[in-house]
């Protein structure tokens, strides 16, 4: 059913009585149900919320009222009330992704069914410092603001993926290693101001996870290994990032395992310490071993890879198997099932794939390594795009998950992570 979400114009007094028209918090339990399970009727979701099915309908009809959910009636009106079966109205919410992937700037709009209504792609090489990147955002995001209000479509969210290091309350960028540019912008509060749009900023770790999530079955744990400059690692189960609280209100996002010392007298990495693991097997570290064969890009180094040249390949071998093995421990204590490789280097790990695994056994045994299902995504950047509008999606269905992600790296940052 496709009913486009017409508010009506007034509500009956009673349900302006009896519920808080201000906030969408309390119907939100409903909302995720139907986000979830949907479509439902309102005496399965009583049931699922142990909620009585009065209180259900209310909370139905205020989603209705807001254009998120659509009621299907479900049999010929008898005595009885009409029966419904509520739906989530994927065709009228959109969210906008944003990620930045220094010198572009991506910016795609996407309804809640996954269905792609608009993609734009800018140069950002001629910025000079973070006022001229956010005039390229807003003429980015006024161009999808005005396609959704053409298709009738309502942007409830933005995700604005970021590289380098990140303000953890804020989310504006600290410090962009390798896009100085960037240095400054502050997305969600540019995108409140200019356009009274919700966002969230936080690292592409966040869109890459969740570009690959669909593809991980529910209640499986999967790690997502993003490649590129550095060595990106994030924890999942059943589309929710997995967390280490800590004696920080902000959970950690695991993304620091890349910068976990595994040699004390190893390698300098960039975050200042010695022997981290991205010292050992970040893009950047690939560049520099593997220059001698002329690679200047990582674009470079994944066409490269592809060719098996000797001293090529027993570069990728030794450090893939690196990861496996130092990789092992968190995948046990985590109880990983599924890995997945993205990023402009997943072609690389293809490569070294098998090594990986037998570093891996090295650790757990040839037995459990081999039973991890381990896969390297394609289309990695229409993956990366996706994910960001979903990590949107996901960000508006549980904000609570989302606020309680911290934003950057305490190693990264060489400090403590600011309290919540
Ligand atoms: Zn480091």
């Amino acid at each position: 059913m496709n009913t486009p979400a017409k508010k009506p114009a007034t509500l009956p007094a009673y349900f302006q009585r009896r519920m808080n028209m201000e906030s969408l918090l309390a119907s939100r339990r409903v909302l995720r149900l139907v986000y979830e399970q949907g479509p439902l009727t309102q005496a399965e979701a009583a049931r699922a919320l142990e909620l009585s099915q009065g209180a259900c309908n209310l909370h139905f009809q205020r989603l209705e009222y807001e254009g998120l959910v659509h009621g299907e009636r479900l049999q010929p009106e008898g005595r009885g009330r009409p029966r419904f079966r509520w739906e989530l109205s994927r065709a009228q919410n959109a969210t906008i992704g944003l990620v930045f992937d220094p010198p572009h700037l991506f910016v795609q709009l996407e309804d809640f069914a996954g269905q792609k209504a608009l993609a734009l792609e800018t140069n950002l090489k001629m910025c000079r410092n973070h006022t001229d990147v956010a005039e390229k955002v807003s003429a980015s995001v006024a161009r999808a603001v005005a396609v959704a209000q053409e298709r009738g479509l309502v942007v409830r969210e933005v995700y604005a993926a970021l590289p380098g290091v990140l303000d953890p309350l804020t989310g504006a960028v600290r410090r962009a290693v390798n896009f100085p540019a960037l240095d400054g912008l502050d997305v969600q509060d540019l995108l409140r101001t200019k356009f009274q749009l919700s966002a969230h900023a936080n690292s592409l770790g966040v869109a890459y996870y969740y570009g690959e999530a669909a593809e991980i079955p529910a209640h499986q744990t999967a790690l997502v290994i993003y490649w590129d400059l550095g060595l990106g690692l994030v924890f999942g189960r059943n589309r929710q990032i997995l967390t280490v609280q800590g004696g920080d209100a902000r959970g950690r996002m695991l993304s620091e395992l890349g910068h976990i010392s595994i040699a004390a007298d190893g390698p300098r990495c960039h975050c200042g310490q010695h022997g981290c693991l991205e010292a050992y097997a970040g893009g950047w570290v690939l560049l520099q071993r593997l220059a001698k064969f002329g690679v200047q890009t990582l674009e470079d180094l994944a066409q490269l890879a592809v060719t098996g040249k000797p001293g090529v390949d027993a570069t990728i071998q030794e450090i893939t198997r690196l990861l496996g093995r130092n990789l092992a421990c968190a995948l046990q204590m985590f109880g990983v099932t599924v890995v997945r490789v993205t990023g402009p280097l997943a072609p690389v790990f293809a490569r070294g794939q098998a090594a990986f695994v037998a570093g891996l056994a090295e650790i757990i045994g040839a037995e459990r390594a081999a039973s991890l299902y381990v896969a390297v995504s394609n289309d990695v950047s229409d993956r990366l795009l996706r994910g960001a509008t979903r990590a949107a999606r996901h960000a508006y269905v549980y904000p609570d998950e989302f606020a309680r992600l911290a934003r950057v790296s305490s190693t990264l940052q060489g400090q403590h992570l600011a309290a919540g």
